[in-house]
């Protein structure tokens, strides 16, 4: 069995690491167990090993995974070159495909507020979905909470942009299928010998069922009562070193 691990509320809690996390991820390295981590977190791999390595989990850059380089994958296998990107710089730097504002073959929407990008931005993606420039994101989240205040996320313009057009715009984070086949395919195996572990069952497990893998629902983190009833396996984060021994 191969695995696919979250990031946030699985491994970590904030910058520490949950229960038996460390211990885990050290006997899957024992045991010569491949996994990937899986993120919907648009933060560059460097970073999210620095947050790991603080915690006492050292894993190669080449086992993160997030939305971006999912993006990057979809772009090489429909041989895009070219990409319009609304991001931040630490976003943008991250794009494999060469990045071109006038005449670019996709659009990928990561993130409008830390740039404070606003309707240029808006205008010139609707001008390029009319001229039927395919248009990826990594979130179609509306808004996210900070100190208890909701804040406009990507996915409200998402929405506005796809009311607009009457166009789909694809989503390349959890719980696409088009992002768990891209964590599939780093672990050089098939769906049905990966098993997914996460505590988020609307991204995690929900894309797990739908890209064929196992799915193993952390109680913790975004885990809600009642998740279970929604799942096939039941898993509490003290059992994560069960799931080795049943390796
Ligand atoms: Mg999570």
């Amino acid at each position: 069995m191969k695995y696919i691990i979250d990031l946030d509320g699985t491994l970590l809690d904030g910058e520490k690491a949950n229960l038996d996390a460390v211990d885990f991820i050290a006997s899957l390295q024992k045991k010569g167990a491949e996994f990937v981590i899986m993120t919907n977190s648009v933060k560059s791999p460097h970073l999210i090993r620095k947050r790991l390595n603080n915690v006492g989990i050292k894993v190669e850059l080449s086992q993160i995974i997030n939305p971006i380089i999912a993006m990057n994958i979809y772009g090489k296998r429909q041989n895009y070159s070219k990409a319009y990107v609304l991001g931040s710089k630490l976003e943008k730097e991250q794009v494999s495909l060469e990045l071109d504002d006038l005449n670019p073959d996709l659009v990928m929407l990561l993130d409008f507020e830390k740039d404070a990008l606003g309707y240029k931005e808006l205008q010139k993606t609707f001008e390029l979905m009319i001229r039927n420039v395919p248009v990826i994101t990594a979130s179609k989240s509306k808004f996210y909470l900070r100190n208890g205040d909701k804040f406009l996320d990507t996915g409200s313009f998402v929405s506005l942009l796809e009311s607009a057009t009457d166009q789909r715009i694809e989503v390349l984070g959890k719980p696409s299928l088009s992002y768990f086949k891209s964590a599939v395919d780093l672990l050089n195996t098939t769906e049905d010998k990966v098993t997914v572990i996460g505590d988020d069952w609307s991204t995690d497990i929900l894309g797990a069922n739908q890209a064929g893998c196992h799915g193993v629902l952390l109680k913790s983190g975004k885990y809600k009562k009642g998740d279970e009833e929604k799942t096939i396996v039941k898993q509490s984060v003290a059992c994560l070193m069960d799931i080795i021994k049943e390796t």
